[in-house]
């Protein structure tokens, strides 16, 4: 519901351009977007590239910024996000969103900002915590400069991945504290949608460890070639303890069984492994032994490279035709500004400081001054 009238949805995703799309990003929230995408019940569907917050831990590396914008447009396309349906979007070049973001910072403190489990444990992966280092005030704020990205679009789904529900948390408090305290409906109340595979909502990077992420150089990239996926699923973590075939096996924490988790399905062992019926029966053979890690391996390897190679040819296509791309991502630009610069107005007036397009301010100080 927005407002008095049922209205139809609207839907805000986006990525920062500090390197290729993984799939992490395919599983954690790609996937839903094609999803949501063919189902077609939204008004508009906006997806942004969010190089303003890639700055917030990337100024000094600025070329890494501009070098992905085009790269991750990329990736998009290639896993079938239809220029037709989405809106696709810059930050920067949306200025209405740091204006937003000023007037929200007011409704936060700076201990709620940094009570937030995600920028707690992004400060420590970013070597932010060193006391020669500090925490740059931008970094901190990202998480309000994201609650105006929401905002500014009207967004009330938001499919993300799990390390973002702080983010969503944080962006429904400034929505309730701004309607509050400005008395207005002016903002609407955003929901995330996580993937209802618990395993594709944070997807462990091939290392094992924590998840994969761009910054931790522990992903298989959307468009990696079949000879990179290939390797870098033979030198995935497993069980250190399953040296010999015939030793029993781990199955939890075992990061082939987790991606198997995420992206298998039993059509996938029909084709590829007949011998079992479902990844159950596969668990079960490796826990009891006898079975080898690269067999589960290449398993995995048939898995991905099915998904994988119909994205890899739509990349080719565009990678012909980058001025298109360019263009998709232009015209897209100026329609989100539309709809932002609308939502900046209500803000404005809300608060009450739309002094010259509000006649009422003007009656109001001359009143005042006719004594
Ligand atoms: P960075 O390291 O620069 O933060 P990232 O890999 O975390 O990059 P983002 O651009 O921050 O990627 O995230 C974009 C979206 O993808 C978010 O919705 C996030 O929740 C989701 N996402 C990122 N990594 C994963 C993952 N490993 N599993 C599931 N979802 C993920
Ligand atoms: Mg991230």
């Amino acid at each position: 519901m927005r407002g008095e009238i049922l209205m139809k949805n609207i839907i805000l995703t986006g990525d920062r351009p500090t390197g290729r799309l993984h799939i992490g990003h395919y599983v954690g929230s790609l996937k839903q977007r094609v999803e949501l995408q063919n189902a077609g019940d939204y008004e508009k569907m906006f997806i942004m590239i969010a190089d303003t917050q890639a700055l917030t831990d990337n100024f000094g590396t600025p070329q890494k910024v501009r070098d992905n914008i085009i790269e991750v447009m990329l990736d998009y396309l290639s896993v079938g996000l239809n220029p037709e349906k989405v809106t696709f979007f810059v930050q920067s070049e949306i200025s209405a969103l740091p204006e937003l973001t000023c007037y929200y910072m007011n409704l936060v403190t700076l201990s709620r900002l940094l009570r937030n489990p995600t920028i707690k444990s992004e400060i420590k992966d970013r070597g932010f915590d060193n006391e020669n280092k500090g925490i740059p005030v931008g970094f901190a704020n990202y998480p309000i400069s994201q609650a105006a990205d929401i905002t500014a679009f009207k967004a009330n789904i938001v499919p993300v991945g799990e390390d973002q529900l702080p983010m969503l948390e944080q962006a429904r408090e400034i929505v309730k504290s701004f309607n509050g305290i400005y008395k207005c409906n002016t903002l609407v109340m955003p929901e995330p949608i996580i993937p209802q595979n618990k395993v594709c909502s944070r997807l462990p990077g091939t290392d094992g460890n924590s998840k994969m992420s761009k910054s931790l150089n522990n992903c298989i990239y959307l468009s990696d070639d079949s000879k990179t996926v290939k390797e870098k699923i033979q030198s995935m973590y497993t069980d250190p303890n399953h040296i010999k075939i015939t030793d029993p096996g781990k199955v939890e924490g075992n990061t082939v069984f987790t991606y198997l988790d995420a992206f298998s399905t039993d059509k996938h062992f029909e084709k590829y492994l007949p011998e079992y019926h479902n990844l159950e029966e596969l668990k079960e053979h490796y826990r009891n032994g006898g079975l080898g890690d690269m067999k589960i391996k290449m398993f995995l390897f048939n898995i991905m490279e099915e998904i994988l190679q119909p994205m890899r040819e739509k990349r080719k296509y565009y990678e012909k035709r980058i001025p298109e791309v360019i263009n998709i991502l232009k015209n897209g630009t100026a329609e989100a500004n539309k709809y932002a610069d609308k939502t900046l107005d209500e803000v404005k007036s809300a608060i009450g400081i739309n002094y010259f397009s509000d006649e009422s301010f003007t009656n109001e100080q001359i009143e005042k001054y006719d004594r």
